[in-house]
Order: structure tokens, then C-alpha cells, then sequence
């Protein structure tokens, strides 16, 4: 593990040799500790590295973003939905206040301040433009199919402009109809700044500049840890108390043959000065097993896995983006375009059991299988607004796990971003229910960390 080869040899131990929960386990001072190299926490990461914080990467996996990061629809939201109360931004804790349900989306909102998906859409094109990652604003259709559905794009035109989004533009069918040929829909609501974004480039130019960032620093000073990401590295718990943060972490092997509920013992203890906890579908489960920590600030954790079809034919039938209006856990059965053309229609919600087994969570051991046989739920959902698509045409495609913090008929929940202003505890930042539009958001998430808790 090269975070416990580097650490070994740096000499910043301190304190005792062994204390409580992680006896016998080596303690090393860090400055800031990042859980989790999803888009996230890498952006999160940079942005600490470039206000001069040593940074080390903590992930479980074998490379960056194999989590929610490689699994969703890489589109770049332009901010339509989120009630304007929300900011997709958490600062109350627990009990979760429910937030207005699409239904009461007309109902009188606050002014909005900053929403993270409307400023991160803005940082993502910037960034992207400036960087050379692979986008494309290709702009979306919200589609109403039936004439119940038409008065919700009005709500959706009202709620969007709270939210600072005033491009939207609302039209008859038949001319959404002209623009999307293959298209049937009674009316629509054009965003033209919604777009989509090559998550995987993203991240790879996230973590090239870390790395510009580390060789300066170790440049700056050779004795200097610098920034340091550790793959195959997990993060099994952690204490919070008056003496500061303690980061219980083991080599992810060393977990392979876990079985729920037996003890794994720690090979490092990591004692960080800011810990962010941006380890996705597993940051519920770890802060559960952060000691100090009170309970009662950590939410109950909820997985909606969404599976993705796509379409066999070549050419695709459309040119921008489609979607209906919000379902129950999702945003619709939607059409997205990847950079490459490749049509893909999804994701749908499906529940899953929480699970108690942490460890399992660690190293994403969540069934992310596509079953073939859904696809006869996506033919009819499809054919309302596309209905040439052909029988046999869509193929088992991927999916991906929301880290959700509300269950089945809920409403939706907000981010949750929770600094010592909300749980009383110096340098910690706990990130939950990081779902969509997180991938928008990430360049807004790691500004709002950066600015409110360091
Ligand atoms: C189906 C679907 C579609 C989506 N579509 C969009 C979209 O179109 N646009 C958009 O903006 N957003 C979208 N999202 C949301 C977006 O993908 C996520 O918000 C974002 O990827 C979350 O990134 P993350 O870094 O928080 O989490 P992740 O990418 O899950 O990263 C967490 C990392 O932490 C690591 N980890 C976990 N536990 C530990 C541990 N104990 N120790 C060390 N490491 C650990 C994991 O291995 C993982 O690499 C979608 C999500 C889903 C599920």
C-alpha cells in the first residue's frame, strides 16, 4: 500500500503507540484527508491542494471513479429541478426536513443565493472549455405526453427561474416536434444549456493536475509530504475527540475474506487536521463507524439502482437530449446522447435493501447487474414519447447505485454537506446523499468546502 510505504518513511508520527479501537496500529499526523477518488472527492482534493493544503487520497478501489462516477448519465443539469430552498445544499441536521415535492413546485420560494448544480454547471463548461475535456451542449427537451402532464412544465418554467435558470424555453409539441422529428410529445420546455461531459476525461484531468500540484509541492520542499493519493486503501472507521480526528484505514486485501460483522484491524491510523468523507454509496455506512461522532447527525442511508438500455441502431434518432417529467426516486426514463452518439435510455429506480454490512460497501460490492428482462418496462415507458422504436432494438446497457438519504414515496432529499457548524466537531466534513447532479455539481461542492470549512 503506498500510502503506508510513503508514511512509514516520512517520520510524522504522533502520539501514543497504541491507544483504544486501533491498538498496536502505527499513527501518522496528516494534514487533510480525502475519503473516496470520485469525481468529488477528487475535486474536493484539488481544490484543498490548491489553497496549500497537503492532501492524501484515500481510496478503496484500484483506480479513481469506479464508483457512482463511471455509472450515470454524464449529463451537465442546468439546474431545472431542485426546489429553490435547497441549494442541493444541506446546512440544518437531522431530522430531514422535506423538501416541496414537484407538486409543489409553485408554491412561494426564498430567493436563491447559489444553487451548487446552477454554479457547477457554470465552473464544469469553464473548466472544460479551458482543459480540453470532451463536452457538448447539445440542450434537453422536457416533455409533457399527456395533456395531465402539461401544466407541470409550467411549474418546472417557474421553479427553474427561481433557481437563476432563464433561458428556458416553453413550446407546442409540433415544435419541439419539427426540431426532434422522431419526437412525440403535446409540449415541451427547451434547455439549452443543459450538455453533457466525458466523466472519465473529467476526472483524469482532476487528478493530472493533483499531480502538477504534488511535484510542486515536493519540489517546495522534498521533506514535505505533499499531496498523495493511496488506491487499494480503505478507510474502515475513525475516532472523533477532544484530541482530534483518528482515521482507522488497512489495505483493502485485507478485507476480502470480511464476513459482516467480524472485526477488522487497522494497519494505520491516519491523524488528520480536515477529513472529508466523500466515499459516495459508503459515506452513511463509514461515518456509522466513526466513535464520537453523535448519531444522530447521520442520516439513513437509501440505494436506487438505475439501469441503462441501449439503443442498437447506429444513427441516433435524436439531437438533443429528452426527457419526461420526474418520476418517484429519478428524473424519467430518459434519452441521453454519449460523446460518441451512442443512445442510451434509462435509469430506471429500483429499491435495494440497505444492507448492513459495511464492509461490503467499502469495496463496492453492490450488484450492479442489468436485467435483461427489464427492458420490457422500458419499451412502453419509451414508446410514449419515441414510438418508432423498434422491437429488439434496446440492449442491456449498465447501471449505476444513488446514494440516496429518502426512501420509496418520499420526498427528495437534499446534499447533505456537514461541517463542525452542524455536528460540533473540528475538521470534519461529511458529504451524504451526494446523488444527481453531483457530477455537476463536484467544481461547486469542493468551492463551498473549501470556502465555508477551512
Ligand atoms: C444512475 C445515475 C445517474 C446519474 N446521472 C448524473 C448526471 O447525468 N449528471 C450529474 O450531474 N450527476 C449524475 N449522477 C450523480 C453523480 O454520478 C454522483 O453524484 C457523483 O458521481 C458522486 O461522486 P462521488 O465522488 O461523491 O462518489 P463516487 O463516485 O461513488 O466515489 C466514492 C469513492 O469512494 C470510495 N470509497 C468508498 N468507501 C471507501 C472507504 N471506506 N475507504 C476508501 N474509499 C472508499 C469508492 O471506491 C469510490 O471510488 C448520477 C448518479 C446515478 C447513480
Amino acid at each position: 500500500m503506498l500510502l503506508l510505504r510513503r508514511l512509514a518513511g516520512a517520520g510524522r508520527r504522533r502520539g501514543p503507540a497504541a491507544r483504544g479501537l486501533a491498538s498496536g496500529a502505527p499513527r501518522e499526523a496528516a494534514d487533510a484527508v480525502v475519503v473516496g477518488a470520485g469525481v468529488v472527492g477528487l475535486a474536493v482534493a484539488r481544490a484543498l491542494a490548491m489553497a496549500g493544503r497537503e492532501v492524501v487520497v484515500v481510496e478503496a478501489a484500484p483506480s479513481f471513479g469506479t464508483g457512482t462516477s463511471s455509472r450515470n448519465s454524464e449529463v451537465i443539469h442546468a439546474g431545472i429541478y431542485y426546489p429553490p430552498r435547497s441549494l442541493k445544499v444541506r446546512t440544518r441536521p437531522p431530522p430531514l426536513l422535506p423538501l416541496p415535492t414537484l407538486a409543489e413546485f409553485s408554491a412561494p420560494a426564498e430567493p436563491l443565493v447559489a444553487s451548487l448544480c446552477v454554479r457547477g454547471k457554470e465552473m464544469l463548461y469553464k473548466y472544460c472549455a479551458e482543459r480540453g475535456v470532451a463536452h457538448k451542449q447539445l440542450g434537453k427537451l422536457i416533455i409533457a405526453t399527456g395533456a395531465a402532464e402539461t401544466g407541470k412544465l409550467d411549474m418546472l418554467l417557474r421553479n427553474a427561474k427561481e433557481n437563476g435558470v432563464n433561458d428556458l424555453q416553453l413550446m407546442e409539441g409540433a415544435q419541439a416536434m419539427e426540431m426532434e422529428p422522431e419526437l412525440r410529445c403535446l409540449r415541451a420546455l427547451l434547455s439549452p444549456s443543459t450538455g453533457i461531459v466525458d466523466s472519465h476525461s473529467f476526472m483524469l484531468s482532476l487528478l493530472a493536475l493533483l499531480f502538477i500540484l504534488i511535484v510542486s509541492v515536493m519540489q517546495a520542499d522534498a521533506e514535505n509530504l505533499g499531496t498523495t493519493i493511496s488506491y487499494n486503501t480503505a478507510v474502515i472507521g475513525g475516532h472523533v475527540g477532544n484530541e482530534g480526528l483518528e482515521l482507522h484505514i488497512c489495505e483493502s486485501k485485507e478485507l476480502q475474506n470480511h464476513t459482516a460483522g467480524s472485526h477488522v484491524t487497522p494497519q494505520l491510523v491516519l491523524l488528520p487536521k480536515v477529513l472529508i468523507n466523500s466515499a459516495g454509496l459508503s459515506a452513511v455506512p463509514l461515518a456509522k463507524r466513526f466513535h464520537g461522532l453523535d448519531q444522530a447527525f447521520v442520516p439513513n442511508p437509501h440505494y436506487a439502482r438505475g439501469c441503462y438500455f441501449t439503443l442498437s441502431q447506429a444513427k441516433s434518432p435524436f439531437s438533443h437530449l429528452i426527457y419526461p417529467l420526474p418520476e418517484d426516486g429519478g428524473m424519467g426514463v430518459h434519452v441521453t446522447i454519449d460523446l460518441n452518439g451512442l443512445v442510451r435510455f434509462g435509469p430506471d429506480v429500483e429499491w435495494l435493501d440497505g444492507g448492513e454490512d459495511h464492509v461490503s460497501c467499502f469495496l463496492n460490492r453492490f450488484d450492479y447487474s442489468v436485467n435483461p428482462n427489464r427492458c420490457s418496462v422500458f419499451y412502453p415507458v419509451v414508446r410514449k414519447y419515441f414510438p418508432n422504436l423498434k422491437d429488439g432494438s434496446l440492449e442491456p446497457g449498465y447501471s449505476g447505485i444513488r446514494p440516496k438519504l429518502s426512501g420509496p414515496g418520499q420526498p427528495p432529499s437534499d446534499f447533505v454537506i456537514q461541517g463542525q457548524d452542524i455536528h460540533g466537531i473540528p475538521g470534519l466534513v461529511n458529504l451524504f446523499g451526494i446523488e444527481s447532479p453531483g457530477l455537476t455539481s463536484s467544481l461547486a461542492i469542493a468551492e463551498h468546502i473549501v470556502s465555508r470549512y477551512l
